[in-house]
C-alpha cells in the first residue's frame, strides 16, 4: 500500500510577501514571515485584485460592524471618496476561499488591520486612522469555512 503524506499548505496574504499590491501600489514586506516560510507549502493571494480593483486604488474601510456584516449584507465598504466598493471586496472574498479550498489550506496569515484581510482589528471607516475590532471580509468567509486565520503578529505563538 502507497502511504501519500498530507501536505498543509497556508494562505498568505500577497503583500506581506512583498507583492505590490497594495492600495498605494506598495507592499508589507515581512522578512520575519519570509524566513519562517522556508520549509513550508503556501500559497498567496491578494483579495482587493481577485475582486477586480485596480492597484493602486482608493483606501476602503468597512462603514460599520466588519466583515460578517458586510457578507451578511447589513454594511457596506466604501472607498475615501464615498464610492460602494462593496461587491468587488464580496468577489474578492469568494476568489480567495476558491484558492484556499483549491489548495486544501486549513491556516492562514493574513495583514491585519486590512479591510480584506484584517482578522482582530480593522479601521472603523471613518478614514481618521482609527482602529475597531472585527475582522476584514476575506478573513472572515476564510473562518466561516473553518480555516484558522492569524495575522503577522500573531502567527508563531498559534501555528
Ligand atoms: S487585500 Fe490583503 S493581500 Fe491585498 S493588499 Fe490588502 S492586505 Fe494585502
Amino acid at each position: 500500500m502507497i502511504a501519500y503524506e498530507v501536505i498543509y499548505v497556508i494562505l498568505i496574504s500577497a503583500c506581506l510577501l512583498g507583492l505590490n499590491c497594495r492600495y498605494n501600489g506598495g507592499n508589507n514586506l515581512d522578512k520575519e514571515l519570509m524566513k519562517y516560510l522556508k520549509d513550508k507549502e503556501y500559497v498567496i493571494a491578494c483579495p482587493e485584485q481577485l475582486g477586480g480593483l485596480p492597484t493602486p486604488r482608493n483606501p476602503s474601510e468597512i462603514v460599520f460592524g466588519d466583515g460578517k456584516e458586510v457578507l451578511d449584507g447589513k454594511s457596506r465598504v466604501k472607498d475615501n471618496k464615498g464610492q460602494d466598493v462593496t461587491m468587488s471586496f464580496i468577489k474578492g472574498a469568494r476568489e480567495t476561499l476558491k484558492i484556499a479550498k483549491l489548495y486544501n489550506v486549513k491556516t492562514a496569515i493574513l495583514k491585519e488591520k486590512s479591510p480584506s484581510c484584517g482578522n482582530v482589528a480593522i479601521y472603523d471607516g471613518s478614514f481618521c486612522g482609527k482602529l475597531k475590532e472585527g475582522s476584514g471580509i476575506t478573513a472572515e468567509l476564510l473562518k466561516q469555512n473553518g480555516i484558522l486565520v492569524f495575522n503577522e503578529n500573531n502567527y508563531k505563538e498559534n501555528i
